[in-house]
């Protein structure tokens, strides 16, 4: 009977898997990752066969079921089986019911944590998540509703927050603006999407509500996160300067 070990793969960036998660893909025999997983870090696993399973939003997906039984019949061929998971694997990733599986088989795993894409988001940008005297909570949500799931209800807490990262958010971003102002959050509050954190191409966009309903996030089409808080909004405001300037002389080389 094989191991299981569900690994945080981190936001993108073949270097920011943990020492850990690395030393494991090189001993591994065969690896189930996300779509979102670069080549370069399948590369850390050469010996081990690669099974892309991943989900990316709704264009590739592979039934959660399918995946709990790969798992399963993995462990009974071999040694060293590897979860490759975006991110971190206990957040939005649908853990759980990997985990759930593999108890109720008698499979031993074990969990190894990978840089969140919040994280990543706020290290692309320079900006603390928390501030003394600005921001003492940070809400990780999505307003993403899998098949046959209850929409719970994520809006209050964002509003609440005092920082807030929306993970798969992108594609309805203009829908989340008007929920969040139902809210009572200001047309006017500031927002920061970031894409593509940690890689090369990463992007940054400042808006705010009301520009995300008039279509601010169109632009991307990378995995991206929307941040909202106080500790956001002087970066937001310069962003949508720098957007203002290059919109205004649109010959210069603005640089990002
Ligand atoms: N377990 C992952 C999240 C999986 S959900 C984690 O901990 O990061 C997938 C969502 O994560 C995407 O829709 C996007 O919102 C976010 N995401 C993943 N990689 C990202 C990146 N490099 N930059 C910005 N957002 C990213």
């Amino acid at each position: 009977m094989g191991k299981v070990y569900l690994i945080g793969a981190g936001p993108g960036a073949a270097d920011l898997i943990t020492v850990r998660g690395a030393n494991l893909l090189k001993r591994a025999d065969i690896v189930f990752h996300d779509a979102l997983v670069q080549a370069e870090m399948l590369a850390l696993a050469p010996a081990a066969r690669h099974v892309a399973v991943g989900k990316r939003c709704s264009r590739i997906s592979t039934d959660q079921r399918f995946i709990n039984r790969n798992l399963v019949e993995a462990a009974a061929k071999y040694e060293i089986v590897v979860r490759l998971k975006g991110g971190d694997p206990m957040l939005f990733g649908r853990a759980q019911e990997e985990i759930e599986a593999l108890e109720s088989a008698g499979i031993a795993y074990e969990i190894v944590p990978g840089v969140t894409a919040a994280l990543a988001a706020s290290a692309e940008l320079g900006v603390s998540l928390t501030g003394r005297g600005v921001s003492r909570s940070v809400v990780f949500a999505t307003p993403r509703v899998g098949e046959g799931e209850d929409a719970s209800d994520w809006a209050p807490a964002v509003a609440r927050a005092d920082s807030a990262v929306l993970y798969m958010a992108i594609s309805r971003a203009a829908e989340i603006a008007e929920v969040l102002e139902a809210q009572g959050m200001s047309p006017s509050t500031p927002v920061v999407l970031v894409e593509n954190a940690s890689l090369p191409s990463a992007r940054q966009i400042g808006s705010t509500l009301r520009g995300l309903k008039d279509g601010a996030a169109q632009a991307l089409d990378g995995p991206a996160v929307l941040l909202f808080g106080d500790v956001f909004t002087k970066r937001a405001h310069a962003l949508i300067g720098k957007e203002l300037m290059a919109a205004i002389t649109p010959l210069q080389a603005v640089p990002r």
